[in-house]
């Protein structure tokens, strides 16, 4: 149960940076890659499953030119040359956020940035920055937590990524569903939708997703690796993960490749 504060945006020129470490981006489009992520402080949801630490009694401020001085001192280990902005929810701090990617992708013409997100903010304040060739080497990964998105988010975010579960709790009943992402269908739940799971969506985000995924905006789906691998929760939410690309066969299937590994 996650029972950390929810806060809003701040409008600051300083980027507030819970921690910052070495280990391989478990998911999304760039899985694999040995990577350096840098978790900004905070989110404005409170998402009941969330697994992230993003509170601190003790956060590091940083100016956004000295990010990457920054980033080395509490990583104490070279840089990878990607790196994952992560959190919280980075969008949250706007134009500290802004100035510090436009650093980061100045500083080093090879590098790539991964920055997740759950879409409730938009991405305008940190594009409207960077130079074509710069915007190339910028992800911008989208998990939706709820159901309406940033509509600047949903035009310009660059994949989308889901962690797929095969039940969960709706109002206290417990119905097993093709294994679309509780947090997202959230506020629909209960009332739209039946034992297939098809008009649960019939109305929402994720009709506009399936569109963008057939028009090559790539759709990640993970099972939510919970109960450690092979336990019957996790081999059910495989299943629904499968059975979703299947159903939607421009979808790509993934695992989290950190949880397999017991990276951090
Ligand atoms: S949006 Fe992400 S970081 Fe924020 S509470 Fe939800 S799962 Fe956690």
């Amino acid at each position: 149960m996650n029972t950390q504060t929810p806060v809003k945006s701040v409008d600051s020129l300083t980027l507030q940076v819970h921690s910052a470490f070495n280990t391989v981006q478990g998911e999304g489009p760039n899985s694999g890659l040995p990577a350096t992520f840098l978790r900004l402080i905070g989110c404005n949801l409170q998402c009941v499953n969330c697994d992230t630490t993003y509170t601190s009694p003790e956060p590091y401020d940083c100016e956004p030119s000295h990010v990457e001085t920054l980033i080395n001192g509490i990583t104490d280990a070279p840089l990878y040359n990607h790196l994952v902005i992560t959190g919280g929810e980075p969008f949250r701090q706007g134009l500290a956020l802004a100035m510090a990617v436009k650093t980061l992708l100045l500083h080093d013409k090879t590098r790539t940035i991964d920055i997740e997100t759950n879409g409730t903010y938009s991405p305008s304040h940190v594009l409207s920055l960077l130079t074509e060739h710069e915007r190339k080497r910028l992800f911008i990964v989208c998990s939706p937590k709820t159901r309406v998105v940033n509509s600047e988010m949903r035009e310009h975010c660059d994949a989308w990524k889901f962690v797929i579960s095969a039940a969960h709790i709706v109002r206290g009943d417990e119905r097993a569903f093709l294994g679309w992402p509780t947090q997202v269908l959230g506020g629909q739940a209960g009332s739209k939708f039946n034992a297939a799971g098809e008009s649960y969506f019939a109305d929402n985000l994720l009709l506009r997703v399936i569109d963008q995924a057939k028009a090559g905006k790539p759709v990640y789906v993970h099972p939510e690796e919970i109960g450690g691998l092979g336990s019957p929760i996790y081999c059910a939410n495989m299943t629904a993960a499968l059975n979703l690309v299947k159903r939607y066969p421009t979808f790509r299937l993934g695992v989290q490749l950190h949880k397999y590994y017991e990276l951090a």
